[in-house]
C-alpha cells in the first residue's frame, strides 16, 4: 500500500460540483480532482441559468471579480405559457438575489478549474478509470494516472454517478425525460434577455440567449415519446415546431438551424 500517493480528501469528478468543493477544502486538506475529459470539452456543457443567489457560494470561492470580468450576461425577466394561453411574466426585480446569469458555461468552468489550481488542488485530468477498495478506514483508489489513497472519497460525476454504481448502488429513474437540445448561431446579439418557458401537448421548450451571439432551445418530453425519433431525424422540424409558438417565434426569426445533442434528464434516486 506504500505507493498509494495519500491526501486527505479524492473527489472524483471536476465539473462545478467537484472544483467548487474542492477549493473550499484547500488549504487545510490535502485534495485531489480526478476528471475522466483530458481537456475542457470543445461544445460547452448544457446547464447555463445561474440564479443570483449564486453570488454567495462565488464570494465564498473569492471568484466574483472574476466572474464579473467573464463576459457572462445578466438575465431578464421569465415569461411562460404553462397551463393557460397568458404569458405569465416573472421580473428579476422580484428576486432579492438579483436577476442572475446566463453564462458562457466553457468560460465558468475554466475560471473554476483555475482557482482550483491556484489554491493548490491537484487536478488529474483524462483519468480514463477508477477502481476503488475501501480498508481500515481508507479508500484505495487505482487509476489509469497512478494509485492514490484518502480516508474521504467524493463521487461528483454528476448524473453518471460512477462512484456509486461501483458501489453497487442503483439509481431508479423515476418518469424520465428526454432534452433535446441545440446551441443556435443568430445573426445578430440579441437584446432581450428574457427566459422563455412553453408547455404544449407533448413537453415543454425553454430558450434563453447566451453570451456571444448564441442563443440555446430545448424540448423536454418523456422518453418514450415517438416525436423525439422524428424530431432527431429532422432538425429542421425542431426548429419549425418551436416556432409555432409565438412566444418562441418571437425570439427564433433569425437564428442557423440546429444541430443536435440530446441529454437525459432524469430525477436521481439512489437505493
Ligand atoms: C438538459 C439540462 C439542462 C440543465 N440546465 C441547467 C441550468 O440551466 N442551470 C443549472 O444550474 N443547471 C442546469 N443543469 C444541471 C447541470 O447538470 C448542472 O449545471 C451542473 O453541470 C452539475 O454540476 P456537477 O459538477 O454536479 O456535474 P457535471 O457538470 O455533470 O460534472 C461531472 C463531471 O464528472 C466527470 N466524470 C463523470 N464520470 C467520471 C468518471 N468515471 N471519472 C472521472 N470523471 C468523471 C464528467 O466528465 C464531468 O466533468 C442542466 C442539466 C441538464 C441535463
Amino acid at each position: 500500500m506504500a505507493n498509494y500517493r495519500p491526501f486527505d480528501v479524492v473527489i472524483v469528478g471536476a465539473g462545478p460540483a467537484g472544483l467548487a468543493l474542492g477549493t473550499l477544502l484547500r488549504p487545510e486538506q490535502r485534495v485531489l480532482v480526478l476528471e475522466r475529459r483530458a481537456s475542457l470539452a470543445r461544445t460547452p456543457p448544457i446547464g447555463e441559468s445561474l440564479p443570483g443567489a449564486a453570488a454567495v457560494l462565488l464570494q465564498r470561492l473569492n471568484l466574483m471579480a472574476a466572474f464579473q470580468d467573464a463576459g457572462h450576461r445578466e438575465r431578464g425577466a421569465a415569461v411562460s405559457v404553462w397551463d393557460d394561453d397568458k404569458p405569465v411574466w416573472r421580473d428579476a426585480i422580484q428576486d432579492p438575489a438579483g436577476p442572475g446569469w446566463y453564462l458562457d458555461r466553457r468560460e465558468f468552468e475554466q475560471m473554476l478549474r483555475l482557482r482550483a489550481q491556484d489554491v493548490g488542488v491537484t487536478l488529474g485530468e483524462g483519468c480514463k478509470q477508477v477502481d476503488i477498495r475501501h480498508r481500515q478506514g481508507q479508500w484505495y483508489l487505482d487509476t489509469t494516472l497512478g494509485s492514490f489513497r484518502a480516508p474521504v472519497m467524493i463521487d461528483a460525476t454528476g448524473r453518471s454517478g460512477y462512484l456509486g454504481r461501483q458501489l453497487g448502488l442503483r439509481r431508479d429513474a423515476d418518469d424520465p425525460l428526454l432534452c433535446l437540445y441545440s446551441f443556435l448561431d443568430q445573426a445578430a446579439e440579441s437584446q432581450d434577455a428574457t427566459m422563455r418557458i412553453q408547455a404544449d401537448a407533448r413537453g415543454w421548450w425553454y430558450t434563453v440567449p447566451l453570451p456571444q451571439g448564441q442563443r440555446v432551445l430545448a424540448y423536454h418530453m418523456d422518453v418514450d415519446d415517438p416525436l423525439c425519433r422524428q424530431l432527431l431525424r429532422h432538425p429542421d422540424a425542431f426548429l419549425a415546431r418551436a416556432r409555432e409558438h409565438a412566444l418562441l417565434a418571437e425570439v427564433l426569426e433569425r437564428v442557423a438551424p440546429p444541430v443536435y445533442a440530446v441529454d437525459r434528464r432524469v430525477l436521481p434516486c439512489w437505493k
